[in-house]
């Protein structure tokens, strides 16, 4: 009975070990790899508006060389293959800032009201440059938060922004904000902030994945977009920064909701009577 407690024991501890050195390795390996991954994505991102840009660059030199109206179209698909070049290197530029702050808590006050308000008046042409109704339904009143100004203007800038592009045009994008003094999600005091689109929606399947650096639900469709796949992956590292949650629902054909929450200390709310 001795022998067979001891060798159990050791097996028991052994088989402990090699768990833990196993989990260890494959900890390391996915931190690798996930390195690769992105590194190997950020260049394929780069090269294909680059491949783009010499393939036009070459038919500029050769064939179109004295066709106007040809060269006239061309310069402008280059033009747009480097603007998105450029939102690319910002917005990988505004990934590692994040990331890099995402354990510095925010030591500036900021009211949250007045972030979204600047930030709806901000986006204001470029809704009506896409014919969607952008209606704000926000409280009058001011209600301070802990906060980096910035970056939460960043996040709702890229899901308003996403909300009007995917919303498409001739639709509504609604923009909400509710405060609660006992939020459930969160135990105390918070701020919801809900953008809704009435765009096609997002597959279900896809949802648990948009805020990953690249995931496209429709990869296609929204590199034609402009899109850098970078945006919610910025939210979701200044969400964390904030303490603030992430909520995403979709029915396909009605829309999508991408609903922020964001915690208030007690007693940081002035709402006026109207709001
Ligand atoms: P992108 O630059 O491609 O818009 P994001 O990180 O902002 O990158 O979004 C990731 C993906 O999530 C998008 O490519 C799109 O498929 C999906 N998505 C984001 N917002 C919406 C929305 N309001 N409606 C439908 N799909 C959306």
């Amino acid at each position: 009975n001795d022998i067979t407690y001891t060798v159990a024991i050791r097996h028991v501890g052994e088989a402990g070990i090699a768990l833990l050195s196993f989990q260890d390795i494959t900890a390391l390996t996915t931190a690798g790899e996930m390195r690769r991954d992105f590194v190997a994505n950020v260049s394929h991102e780069l090269r294909t508006p680059l491949t783009a840009l010499m393939g036009f660059i070459e038919t500029l030199r050769g064939p179109a060389r004295d066709d106007a109206p040809a060269r006239e179209r061309f310069l402008e698909i280059m033009q747009n293959e480097t603007e998105r070049m450029n939102r690319l290197v910002g917005d990988l530029l505004s990934l590692s800032r994040v990331e890099a702050d995402e354990r510095v808590r925010p030591t500036g006050q900021v009211d949250i009201c007045a972030v979204m308000r600047s930030t709806l008046r901000n986006l204001n042409p470029l809704a009506i440059e896409a014919d969607v109704n952008l209606i704000p339904e926000l409280p009058k009143g001011t209600v301070m938060m802990a906060g980096d100004a910035d970056q939460l203007m960043q996040v709702f800038t890229n899901l308003v922004e996403n909300a009007i592009k995917y919303g498409g045009s001739g639709k509504r994008v609604i923009v909400r904000m509710n405060f609660e003094a006992q939020m459930n999600a969160l135990r105390g005091p918070g701020v919801s902030i809900a953008v809704r689109d009435e765009g096609p929606g997002i597959d279900p399947l896809h949802i648990p994945r948009l805020t990953e650096r690249f995931y496209r639900a429709d990869s296609h469709r929204n590199r034609a977009l402009g899109g850098t796949g970078l945006g919610l992956a910025i939210v979701k590292h200044i969400l964390n920064r904030h303490k603030g949650r992430l909520k995403i629902t979709s029915e396909l054909g009605q829309g999508s909701e991408f609903k922020v929450i964001l915690p208030l200390e007690q007693d940081t709310t002035t709402l006026d009577e109207a709001g």
